[in-house]
């Protein structure tokens, strides 16, 4: 773990301008336009990053696509990008600090979790790629004695890799690391506001024998630089993590070029169900809370909506409330705190408007429900919980994104199966019971991707995660996201 001194070392290293990193080597934008880089620690800017369009874009597809062509990552031994690739894990550990630091001054996620779930545990996902790819084997196919049908497993070619900014470095390498390991050659839009770790993360890769252009990033907005990669007519595929809206924008992209595939990771409305039967409902109180407070509800899989079962509804929300109130919400690059910034101003003010509508539409406010420490300049929200929350509600049906829970009370078994998949989503989902017929009926019934039983987070990268409805689809983690990056070949030889 790091240590509070390692942090204070690092919170003020002087990042300056920040160039693309294309053909491996950074280099300024086609434009010379650049973005400030604003900390929601204290609402400075402390570092600027370029501000790519089109061009930049173009230019760092080429490179890939001649990289590929070459074939000295493509077409080597997969043993060989085990090498690489295991070397890239294990820079990013010894640079773990330096990252986790980095991340934490862009995006505001406290670092205690930022230290395990970025650098730790992008270093772990691109390690068990490495460690995958040179004992994955092609096919024979069960043909007549006349033939030979052989299955080979080819990489796709150019990889288009865009992600949100509440994990770009452990979302980028749920990604990149598959992508790379198959042999791609890959093409990373960072988010606007929080791009540094990946920018260090191609520049680690150079230092591990990446060869030049397999991995390229391009900062810039999204509208422009995102919207470029999506329309490009030779990339091969998008794999992105993001809200529905670009999601939507990617298929319509896809549509209008070059058919390209596009794999969508989108949002999510994740019911967290409590029974009367819960082993441990204090137990259970501290991790709902987490499970949708921690890095300020900033998770994908955040359980937004929390269902509890009529009986022990009363004693289930002390113990929520209690739990919640001791979350300790302050600066991010302090151990001690337990939820660090909001990513950004704008998030914070969108957050707000959420609990300002939440009220309006008669929710009960429990906790919270305002912006907290305004005295350092930093986009701090205190956790917030309403209850009475009905369907009908904005707050049952969108997504929010922040620390803000909604609360339903439920009496019977089918009801809160109905609750539960009343939304266009499904990405992921707890039930808390003692009863494992219970828990197996209700793993049946919810539409979601991941069903927690007794838990909430914490799935690690053996596991696929993804949605269905509207959360999206395709999955990232385990060997089942390697597919993803293959195409399959067929080589048909009469005998
Ligand atoms: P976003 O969709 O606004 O942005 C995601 C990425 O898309 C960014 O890099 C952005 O620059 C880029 N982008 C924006 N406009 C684009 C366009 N027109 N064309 C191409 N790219 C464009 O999402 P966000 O606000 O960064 O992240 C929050 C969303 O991400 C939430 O909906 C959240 O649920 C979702 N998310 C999902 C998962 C998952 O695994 N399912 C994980 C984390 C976040």
């Amino acid at each position: 773990m790091i240590s509070q001194n390692a942090i204070d070392a690092l919170r003020k290293t002087e990042i300056g301008a920040r160039g693309l990193f294309i053909n491996g080597a950074q280099t300024d934008g086609t434009e010379g336009a650049t973005l400030p880089v604003i900390s929601p620690i204290d609402g400075r800017p402390f570092a600027s990053i370029a501000d790519g369009n089109a061009a930049d874009i173009d230019r760092a597809v080429k490179s890939a696509r001649e990289a590929f062509d070459k074939g000295s990552w493509s077409r080597s031994a997969p043993a060989f990008r085990k090498k690489v690739l295991v070397r890239l894990a294990e820079l990013i550990e010894k640079h773990a600090d330096e990252l986790a630091v980095l991340g934490v001054r862009d995006n505001g996620t406290e670092i205690g979790m930022a230290y395990k779930a970025e650098p730790l545990s992008a270093a772990g996902t691109i390690r068990y790629y490495a460690e995958a790819i040179d004992k994955i084997y092609g096919e024979i196919a069960p043909t007549a004695d006349n033939v030979l049908g052989l299955i080979h497993k080819e990489p796709l070619g150019v990889v288009g890799v865009i992600v949100p900014w509440n994990f770009p470095l452990m979302i980028g390498a749920w990604k990149i690391a598959p992508a790379l390991a198959a042999g791609n050659c890959v093409v990373v839009k960072p988010p606007e506001i929080a791009s540094l770790t990946l920018l260090r993360l191609a520049e680690l890769a150079s230092e591990a024998g990446l060869p030049a252009g397999v991995l390229n990033v391009v900062t810039g907005r999204g509208a422009v630089t995102g919207e470029a990669l999506g329309l490009h007519m030779d990339v091969d595929a998008i794999a992105f993590t993001g809200s529905g809206p670009v999601g939507r924008r990617l298929l319509e992209y896809s549509a209008r070029s070059n058919l390209k595939r596009v794999f969508l990771e989108l949002g999510g409305k994740s019911p967290n169900i409590v029974f009367a039967d819960a082993p441990g409902l204090k137990q259970a109180a501290v991790v709902s809370a987490n499970g949708i407070f921690r890095n300020s509800g900033q998770v994908c899989v955040a359980g937004s909506r929390l269902l509890v079962q009529a009986s022990v509804y009363d004693r289930f929300m002390a113990e929520l409330l209690s739990a919640t109130t001791r979350l300790k919400v302050g600066d991010p690059l302090d151990l001690s705190s337990d939820v660090g910034a909001v990513s950004s101003a704008e998030q914070l003010d969108k957050n707000l408007g959420f609990v300002a509508r939440a009220a309006a539409e008669g929710a009960r406010l429990v906790t919270g429900g305002e912006r907290i420490l305004a005295e350092t300049g930093g986009s701090y929200m205190a956790p917030t919980i309403f209850e009475n929350v009905t369907q009908g509600m904005q707050l049952a049906r969108e997504e929010v994104f922040g620390p803000v829970l909604g609360v339903m009370r439920f009496e019977t078994e089918e009801e809160a199966v109905r609750l539960a998949n009343s939304t266009v989503y499904g990405l992921a989902s707890a039930v808390w019971t003692a009863n494992l017929s219970t828990a197996h009926r209700m793993v049946r019934a919810i539409n979601a991707g991941v069903v927690h039983v007794n838990t909430y987070g914490g799935a690690d990268i053996t596991v696929p995660l993804g949605g269905v409805k509207q959360s999206g689809f395709g999955r990232d983690k385990s060997l089942h996201a390697l597919e993803k990056y293959f195409d399959l070949k067929t080589a048909w030889i009469a005998l």
